[in-house]
């Protein structure tokens, strides 16, 4: 993969709290359009090596390069600014306002504009709106103040709002967190329908193997703050290494399970 060609590139990330080191030497780059896990047992360091590419934490060793630009220890509002989206594991939306309304202050806000919310600019970006909304499947419920979406619909929503900033990079972390199994599978296969069509890269954690597994292109492991496999789906599942952590906890989703599995 040439350097042209990388979307987002990590060297070296590293970050300690005293003795314990959360994340050691990490490394590794995201291509446009491809859709990358990081996954890992609880305390592995996936939330910190995760805020330290989004702004909010400052590596104390390491270089993240996004397009070709040096981010590390950027604030997130810089890094927000050269195209990077993000969604959380709790949404966060304004639940007064309208599904439309909620992607219109993205739109408005993208184009920089907040100042004039609501005077100058209040139809601006109507049209716009309603065409993220129908994208992600959330047309019919345009008018429909947040605070009355179901969760799974709220999800949907921030995945319109996040795209109101044309992002070259989504950062998702845990997006499909206190969702139905049904559900996920359907946000993450969204969510990735779009970011190929649109050549988005995204990074998502998550905890649900078979979100992982179904649905990303390459995967990343981290183990006590260290990457210990990176790969496709299948050269993860078949890592040893990979293995002895996940199968320990019964974990690591197997394709041939559930296709082999009983209704
Ligand atoms: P989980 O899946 O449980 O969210 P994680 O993979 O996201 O875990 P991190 O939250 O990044 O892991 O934590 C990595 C290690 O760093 C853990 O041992 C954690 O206790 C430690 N750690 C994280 N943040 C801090 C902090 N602010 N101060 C001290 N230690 C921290």
């Amino acid at each position: 993969m040439s350097t042209a060609q990388k979307l987002l590139s990590v060297e070296n990330l590293t970050k300690s709290y005293g003795g314990i080191h959360a994340v050691r030497g990490v490394s590794f780059a995201l291509q446009a359009g491809e859709i990358l896990a990081l996954i890992g047992p609880n305390g592995a360091g996936k939330s910190t090596c995760f805020d330290m590419l989004n702004g909010q934490n400052v590596p104390d060793a390491g270089r993240v390069m996004l397009l070709g630009q040096d981010t590390t220890a950027k604030k997130p509002r810089a890094i927000w600014r050269l195209g990077v989206g993000r969604t959380f594991q709790i949404t966060a939306t304004f639940p007064t306002m309208t599904a439309r309304e909620n992607v219109q202050v993205a739109l408005i806000s993208h184009a920089g504009k907040l100042f004039n919310l609501w005077t100058s600019t209040s139809d601006f970006a109507q049209a716009e709106a309603g065409r993220l909304l129908d994208l992600v499947g959330m047309g019919a419920d345009a008018e429909r103040p947040c605070g009355e979406l179901a969760y799974g619909d709220l999800k949907r929503l921030e995945l319109a709002v996040a795209l109101a900033n044309q992002p070259k990079l989504l950062l998702m972390d845990e997006p499909t967190a206190g969702m139905a199994p049904r559900e996920r599978i359907e946000l993450m296969r969204l969510t990735a329908d779009i970011a190929r069509e649109r050549s988005i890269g995204v990074l998502f954690t998550e905890h649900d193997m078979d979100v992982v597994f179904e649905h990303a292109d390459r995967i990343l492991v981290l183990n006590r703050g260290s990457l210990i496999a990176e790969g496709t789906p299948d050269e993860v599942r078949a890592n040893r290494d990979v293995r002895a952590i996940y199968l320990g906890e019964g974990l690591l989703y197997d394709a041939r399970h559930r296709e082999g599995a009983s209704p």
